[in-house]
C-alpha cells in the first residue's frame, strides 16, 4: 500500500503520510504536489528557482493555512547536497520562510522537538527522508540526492536523534516520493561511491539492456532504506513511497524529466500544539 495519500479536500494538492498521522495524531507529515497542465512553476515552494518570490511566499502561506500552521512557523535550510544537519530550537522558528538569507546555510537536514514549528525541505527528484523518534517526540527531515545518500545523511540523522536520547529501536523513517528505479539511469560516477557506501556488491539496481549499451537504473529509495538498516533499523521501522516523481507528471515536479527548469515540492513535518 502507498503510505503517501493525496489530500483531496483542499484546493492545494498535497500528500499526507496517513500511517504516521493516524498513529501520532499531533504530527503533520507530508509532501506537496503540483498539478499537471499548469506552468512548471505552479505550486512551487522554493525561492532558488526562476519564480517570483511573492508567488513562492503566497504558495507557502496557502499550504501552511491548510495545514493549520502559520508561515511564521515554516523553517528551512539552504540545501547543498551535503550532510550538515541542524537542530532547530524555538529561536530558529521561521528561518528561511520569506527569504533565503535567513535559512540555515549549507544544511540538508533539520530536526527539532519544538511544537508549532514546521520543518520543510525542497525536492524535484531527490529522496525526502522523514524521521520521528516517538519516545522523545523529535521530528526530522533530510534531503537525500545521490550525494547525500552516499554521504549517509539518513544514518547521520538517526545518530543525531540517538544522541538526543532517542531509542534506535523505535525511530521511524519514511522515504517519500522521488525519482524511481524506472527513470533513474546512472553511470559509474554514481555507482562507484554508491557501492562503497552500501558496502555490498548487490546494489539496488535494475539493469536494462539495450542493443548497444548497458543501462544501470538505480533505486535510490531502496539505497536509503538499506543504509538505515546498516545502522540498526528494522524493516518495520521504515516505510517507503512507491511514487516516481518523473513518471507521475500529474503530481510532481521532476528535475530530470523537465530538464532542470522546474519548481520544487516540499517535504514537511511538524508537531501541532497539544491541548
Ligand atoms: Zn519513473
Amino acid at each position: 500500500m502507498e503510505p503517501f495519500q493525496m489530500q483531496k479536500k483542499s484546493s492545494i494538492p498535497y500528500f499526507v503520510l496517513s500511517l504516521w498521522q493516524e498513529e501520532f495524531p499531533h504530527l503533520t507529515v507530508g509532501f506537496s504536489a503540483r498539478e499537471e497542465g499548469f506552468s512548471p512553476m505552479h505550486h512551487n515552494y522554493a525561492l532558488h528557482v526562476r519564480d517570483r518570490p511573492s508567488h513562492v511566499i503566497e504558495n507557502r502561506k496557502s499550504l501552511m493555512r491548510d495545514l493549520s500552521f502559520s508561515l511564521d512557523s515554516f523553517t528551512c535550510g539552504e540545501q547543498v547536497h551535503g550532510v550538515t544537519i541542524a537542530y532547530v530550537t524555538d529561536r530558529d522558528r521561521g528561518r528561511g520562510n520569506r527569504d533565503r538569507e535567513s535559512a540555515f546555510s549549507d544544511t540538508d537536514g533539520l530536526f527539532s522537538s519544538e511544537e508549532d514549528l514546521l520543518l520543510a525541505s525542497f525536492y524535484a527528484d531527490c529522496v525526502p527522508l522523514f524521521f520521528y523518534a516517538p519516545e522523545i517526540d523529535v521530528i526530522g527531515v533530510a534531503h537525500a540526492g545521490w550525494k547525500g545518500t552516499v554521504q549517509k545523511i539518513g544514518p547521520k540523522m538517526i545518530d543525531e536523534m540517538v544522541t538526543k536520547g532517542a531509542d534506535r529501536s523505535k525511530i521511524r523513517v519514511a522515504i517519500g516520493p522521488s525519482i524511481g528505479v524506472c527513470c533513474y539511469e546512472v553511470d559509474e560516477h554514481v555507482l562507484r561511491p554508491m557501492k562503497d557506501a552500501l558496502a555490498c556488491q548487490d546494489l539496488p539496481l535494475s539493469v536494462a539492456l539495450s542493443t548497444a549499451t548497458y543501462k544501470a537504473m538505480l533505486d535510490l529509495k531502496e539505497a536509503n532504506a538499506q543504509l538505515c538498516k546498516q545502522v540498526g533499523l528494522r524493516d518495520d521501522q521504515i516505510v517507503k513511497s512507491n511514487y516516481c516523481t518523473s513518471c507521475s507528471k500529474e503530481y510532481f515536479h521532476s528535475h530530470r524529466r523537465d530538464k532542470g527548469d522546474t519548481g520544487r515540492m516540499i517535504a514537511f513535518i511538524g508537531k501541532r500544539v497539544r491541548s
